[in-house]
């Protein structure tokens, strides 16, 4: 019976915006969060605004909350009000491989390559990196024969120039210490890796593996450059599905 609005701080419009039209409603509340990553992990912003802690491996609603991201709540309100369907996405093409990045309403199911085609106005150069997704927690892909899901918010396209098309070389840990700082979930993101290599699962689990929320916090911040968050998920991936040929010991329904 009760809805809060959370908005980052560096949005004033739609903090002012969201303010007026629900002055006159009692139930529902605006909270400005401060501009943050992973601000957006449900479980963030839920301790955020409302100061509750969901407990590992609960859902949201363990604790009286659910959280829904802006394209969601408008669909869920198209459904209610207009009987319409899911079927668009806003979709963000950015990245220097594209004429004209920006934000694209499209129908799912549409190819990227359509996208990029009749949206971003095309290709300005080969892309060497396409990323499916945001910069921090999206998967690259090897091509642009893919289509728009449901989930999908954005793709990233860089060509050679770019900084963010090379993959530097994975170097061993340092034991900077930086991923263990970095990380939202207090998790130790060094030893999660070093776990996941050795296939030592209970280690793993015993590091809380499957509280990861995958930000890529950590990889982004290790001067190694060790692949931290594909490591961590393949370490869920064994441990919390049946994965690796079903034949897994600690996996538990
Ligand atoms: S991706 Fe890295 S920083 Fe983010 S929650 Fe997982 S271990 Fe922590
Ligand atoms: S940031 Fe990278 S190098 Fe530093 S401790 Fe973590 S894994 Fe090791």
């Amino acid at each position: 019976n009760k809805g809060i609005i959370a908005i980052e701080d560096n949005k004033p419009r739609a903090i002012e915006l969201f303010n007026q039209l629900t002055a006159d409603d009692p139930n529902i509340s605006v909270v400005v969060c401060p501009e943050k990553y992973p601000q957006g992990s449900e479980r963030h912003l839920i301790y955020a605004v409302t100061g509750r802690v969901v407990p590992e491996r609960a859902l949201p609603s363990a604790v009286g909350v659910i959280v829904d991201n802006v394209a969601t709540a408008m669909q869920a309100a198209l459904a209610v009000k207009d009987d319409l369907p899911c079927y668009e996405r806003i979709v963000t093409v950015s990245g220097n491989a594209v004429h004209k990045p920006g934000n694209y309403r499209v129908r799912i199911g549409t190819l990227y390559s359509h996208l990029v085609e009749h949206g971003a106005q095309g290709l300005k150069n080969d892309p060497a990196r396409i990323i499916s997704g945001g910069p921090m927690m999206g998967f690259s892909l090897h091509s642009l024969d893919f289509p728009v899901l449901k989930g999908t918010g954005g793709l990233l396209l860089f060509d050679h120039q770019s900084e963010l098309a090379k993959l530097p070389p994975e170097n061993p840990c340092v034991r900077c210490g930086k991923c263990v700082d970095t990380c939202p979930m207090f998790l130790e993101p060094t030893q999660l890796f070093k776990a996941v290599k050795r296939r030592d699962w209970p280690a793993a689990l015993a590091g809380h593996v499957g509280t990861c929320i995958e930000c890529g916090s950590c990889a982004y911040n290790c001067p190694a450059h060790i692949p931290l968050v594909q490591y961590i998920r393949m370490g869920k991936q064994f441990i919390l599905t049946d994965g690796f040929g079903g034949h897994n010991p600690y996996y538990k329904k």
